[in-house]
C-alpha cells in the first residue's frame, strides 16, 4: 500500500510541477508581447510635503492589464521580466512614459521611477536616461530614481560608477524600502543617496508596535544628520501621518493621501485643489 501511495504522490507532484512550468511559460510569452500590445501602463502615487500637505511629486508604479487575467501586480511579473531579460526594455519604457507625463504636471513636482538592480548593471543606462530627458524635455532635477539595497550588494564598483554619473547629471537617487534589506549603513555614505524611503512595514505597525516607532524616528534622524531627505511610505491613517510628520520626515506617501492613479487623474485632483485654493 505504501508503495502504491508513493507512486501516486510522485505522479501527482510531477504533474503539478509541469503545470507550474506551463503556467510560467504562458506568462512569459504573454509578457514578451505585453509592451507591444499596449498592455502596460504607469500609475502615479502622490508624495506630499509632511508640513503643508502639498503634492511635491509622485512615484511611477507599473501596471500590467492582461487581456484574460486582468490586472497583474508588478511584484508578480517584474521578477520574471528580470529573469528573461525583458526588464531593460520594460524599464526604459516606464522611464520614458513617466518623464513624458511629468512634463504635464506643475514644475515644482518631481517624478520618482523604480529601477531594477538589473538595469543598474546595464552599461547603457546612463545614455538612455540622458536621451529620455532630452527627448521629453524634463528637467533632470525633476527626476528621481529609486533603487533598493539589493542593487548595491556585490556589484559595488559598477553600481557606484553608474549612480555617480547619474547623480552628477542632476538626477536624484532614493534608497527604497529602507530598513528591510541588509541596511548596511556604509551604503549611505559610499553611494550618492539623496533620499531614504522608510519601508512601509514600519509605518504600518504604528501605533501598535513601539519598536517600529523607534526605528522610524531613528532612521529619520540618521537621514537628516547625513543631509538626506526622508520619505515615509505606506501611510494609511491619520495617526501614522501625524507620527511620521512629528518624527521629522520630509515627505509622506500612502493610501491615506492617495492610491496610485493615472496621470490624468492626478492632474484633475491638482486642478480641483488649485481652484479650491483660489476660491
Ligand atoms: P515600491 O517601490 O516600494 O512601491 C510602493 C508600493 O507600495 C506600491 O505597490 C504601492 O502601491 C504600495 N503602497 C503605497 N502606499 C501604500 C499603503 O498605504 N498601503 C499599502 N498596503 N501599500 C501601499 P505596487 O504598485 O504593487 O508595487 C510594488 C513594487 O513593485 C514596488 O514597491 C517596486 O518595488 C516594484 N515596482 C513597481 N513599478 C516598478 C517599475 O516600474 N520598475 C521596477 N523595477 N519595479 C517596480
Ligand atoms: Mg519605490
Ligand atoms: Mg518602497
Ligand atoms: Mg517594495
Amino acid at each position: 500500500a505504501a508503495k502504491a501511495e508513493g507512486r501516486c504522490c510522485f505522479r501527482f507532484y510531477v504533474s503539478e510541477m509541469s503545470q507550474n512550468v506551463q503556467l510560467r511559460r504562458t506568462l512569459e510569452t504573454d509578457l514578451r508581447r505585453a509592451l507591444g500590445r499596449g498592455e502596460l501602463a504607469v500609475q502615479y502615487q502622490p508624495q506630499v510635503d509632511a508640513k503643508t500637505g502639498a503634492y511635491t511629486g509622485a512615484e511611477a508604479l507599473l501596471r500590467w492589464y492582461h487581456p484574460e487575467k486582468g490586472l497583474i501586480p508588478p511584484t508578480d511579473f517584474i521578477p520574471l521580466a528580470e529573469e528573461i531579460g525583458l526588464i531593460n526594455a520594460i524599464g526604459t519604457w516606464v522611464l520614458r512614459q513617466a518623464c513624458l507625463e511629468a512634463t504635464n504636471w506643475p514644475r515644482h513636482m518631481g517624478v520618482a521611477v523604480n529601477l531594477s538592480p538589473v538595469q543598474i548593471m546595464d552599461r547603457r543606462l546612463l545614455r538612455s536616461i540622458k536621451t529620455i530627458l532630452s527627448e521629453t524635455g524634463l528637467d533632470p532635477k525633476r527626476l528621481e530614481l529609486e533603487i533598493t539595497e539589493t542593487a548595491l550588494l556585490g556589484n559595488d564598483e559598477q553600481a557606484l560608477a553608474t549612480l555617480s554619473a547619474i547623480s552628477d547629471f542632476g538626477v536624484a537617487i532614493a534608497l527604497d524600502d529602507f530598513g528591510t534589506g541588509y541596511s548596511s549603513l556604509s551604503y549611505l555614505h559610499r553611494f550618492p543617496i539623496d533620499r531614504i524611503k522608510i519601508d512601509r512595514s514600519f509605518l504600518q505597525s504604528i501605533p501598535e508596535d513601539s519598536d517600529s516607532a523607534t526605528i522610524v524616528q531613528a532612521i529619520t534622524r540618521l537621514g537628516a544628520n547625513l543631509g538626506m531627505k526622508v520619505t515615509a511610505e505606506g501611510i494609511e491613517t491619520e495617526v501614522q501621518q501625524r507620527f511620521a510628520s512629528n518624527a521629522g520626515c520630509d515627505t509622506l506617501q500612502g493610501y491615506f493621501f492617495s492610491r496610485p492613479v493615472t496621470s490624468a487623474q492626478l492632474m484633475s485632483v491638482l486642478e480641483t485643489t488649485l481652484r479650491a485654493g483660489a476660491a
